[in-house]
């Protein structure tokens, strides 16, 4: 774990014991029902515990009493348990309580039995999320990365991430080996559902700005959704879609990068070294080679960095 030093945590996790109840049968998660036909969405937020600025925004549209002018939103608070253990003085401490909530979303896993809290609390959950037409899930980096859209490997997913009209690189990526994330759960891919699922990274976890991001790419989604009141959002065609062509998952500990990259670099030369993992040295394994979440302190088994290319090219 990184020293408590390493972090500056400019905004406070909000209070949630008020939503606890929820209103969809299952504890913090809140169904707003217009009552009218539509799509049933979700803005899901700490599926990750320590990702304050998803928890924040939520609570926000609760407080405000947020009526929608069509179909149906949840609005979720997942791993609540990792989320109320956040400390500010360790706040990469609370990321989960046994495991990553979102990596166990095959459905061998949760058809299986509840070996860990995360897995019990996805197994409480699942009912609901397999309703979602449309899954805003709201996360932040531990690097100061650019925010970024994780559309997986769905076209549509690509499609409705345009519509949204930001200039957030679109990352289309097929996830992580250790297990299935919740965007990518059976309901929201192509072959197998009808939803669609966009995992927005906003920023770095405890900036302001990650929060600005959040409220921004929420509003977008209801209004594109018809949801909320205003214009519908309007596609950016200059919008950068990268696809990852890869995933390094460190082999050795203390695996640490030659330089400080924050995410979204672009690194022009094939065979540029960017990292170190024991004996081997991590590098680019084409031209014009873009680096997504680059991880400090990954540890084995788990992903370091992922290498991706502008589509197209
Ligand atoms: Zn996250």
């Amino acid at each position: 774990m990184q020293s408590a030093s390493s972090f500056q945590v400019d905004i406070s996790p909000p209070k949630i014991d008020g939503f606890a109840d929820g209103t969809a049968g299952i504890p913090y998660i809140h169904l707003l029902d217009s009552g009218r036909p539509g799509p049933t969405a979700m803005i899901s937020a700490v599926v990750h515990g320590n990702e304050l600025c998803g928890a924040i925004v939520a609570a926000e549209l609760l407080s405000s009493g947020f009526h929608p002018a069509c179909g149906r939103l949840f609005v979720a608070f997942m791993n609540v348990a990792a989320f109320k253990s956040f400390d500010p003085d360790h706040p990469d401490q609370s990321r989960y309580q046994d495991e990553d909530f979102n990596r166990v979303w095959d459905t061998d896993r949760l058809d299986g039995p509840a070996t860990t809290r995360e897995v019990r609390r996805a197994q409480e959950v699942r009912p609901i999320v397999e309703q979602v037409d449309y899954l805003l899930d709201l996360h932040s980096t531990s690097s100061f990365s650019p925010p970024m859209m994780l559309s997986g490997l769905d076209s549509r997913a690509v499609e409705f991430a345009r519509a949204l009209g930001t200039d957030h690189a679109i990352i289309c990526d097929a996830g992580h080996k250790a297990g299935r994330r919740m965007r990518d759960f059976d309901r929201f891919r192509p072959e197998t559902g009808a939803g669609i699922s966009l995992l927005v990274e906003c920023g770095q976890h405890w900036q302001t700005g990650t929060v600005t991001v959040a409220r921004d790419v929420t509003d977008r989604f209801l209004r594109l959704l018809d949801m909320r009141d205003g214009p519908t959002p309007t596609a950016n065609p200059d919008q950068t879609v990268l696809t990852v062509t890869d995933a390094v998952t460190v082999m050795h500990s203390g695996l640490r990068f030659v330089e400080s990259f924050n995410g979204l670099e672009c690194i022009p030369k094939k065979g540029t070294p960017i990292a170190l993992d024991g004996p081997n040295t991590i590098e680019t394994p084409y031209d014009n080679c873009y680096l997504v979440m680059p991880t400090r302190h990954a540890l084995p088994g788990q992903t370091a960095v992922r290498f991706a290319r502008k589509a197209g090219i």
